[in-house]
């Protein structure tokens, strides 16, 4: 696989599902894969990145984003409340606000930075106890919640669990979204995003297809 083959995929899925074309947007997810295969993707022309861990991206992106100009940087690992300033500087979206705590210290850096990336909140759609994000019960309090503390919600993430399949979760994601008022979805990686796709995903996130398998241990 290759950025070129993963692009055609996607622009194939929006005509096969009757979506507009160019109306998914495309997050390679290069948590840790070596600079070189970054840097290639980047030299594609690509733009659009997402991360895993704060630490990881302050380590590599400030340095790219000094050589390519239009970056946008997703986070879309855990986020925990002692790093939401350093995140903040860093990422222009969170795809795992979970948890009113996060919530308020999100708006008390957004008045204190004058700026605030862009939110999903995650969707524990298969009610996991290992796995972050509220409960689709939740959904709708936490919605308002956030929307009580002017915070840019703009949509829902979900992972679905990994021995399911992924439609059903999917679907529930999307009528959650539709409900609240929410545009964006935020699900689908290499295994589903044309799953995820015909299920009305606006953002997927693709890493391994991309970029090959991840040479570390998954973040
Ligand atoms: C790692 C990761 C991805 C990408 O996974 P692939 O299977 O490599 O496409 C997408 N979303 C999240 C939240 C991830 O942690």
């Amino acid at each position: 696989m290759s950025l070129t083959d993963i692009k055609n995929r996607i622009a194939a899925a929006e005509t096969r599902f009757g979506r507009a074309e160019g109306s998914i947007s495309l997050i390679a997810v290069s948590k840790v894969q070596p600079n070189d295969r970054v840097e290639s993707v980047l030299k594609e022309g690509h733009r659009i990145f997402g991360e895993n861990r704060v630490q990881e991206a302050a380590g590599k992106w400030p340095e790219f984003r000094n050589t390519y100009d239009g970056i946008e940087l997703h986070l879309l690992g855990p986020l925990q409340t002692n790093k939401t300033r350093q995140a903040m500087e860093l990422f222009d979206y969170f795809h795992t606000l979970d948890r009113l705590k996060l919530a308020k210290r999100i708006a008390a850096m957004r008045d204190e930075l004058g700026r605030c990336p862009k939110l999903f909140i995650q969707v524990n759609t298969g009610n996991e106890a290992q796995k972050a994000g509220v409960s689709p019960e939740e959904t709708d309090s936490f919605v308002e919640e956030c929307r009580a503390l002017d915070l840019p919600v703009i949509g829902l993430m979900c992972i679905p669990p990994v021995d399911e399949e992924p439609s059903a979760h999917f679907a529930l994601l999307s009528g959650l979204a539709e409900r609240n008022g929410l545009a964006e979805l935020s699900m689908g990686m290499s295994s589903d995003f044309e799953c995820a796709i015909e299920q009305g995903a606006t953002f997927v996130r693709v890493g391994s297809a991309i970029f090959g398998e991840r040479v570390a241990p998954k973040a």
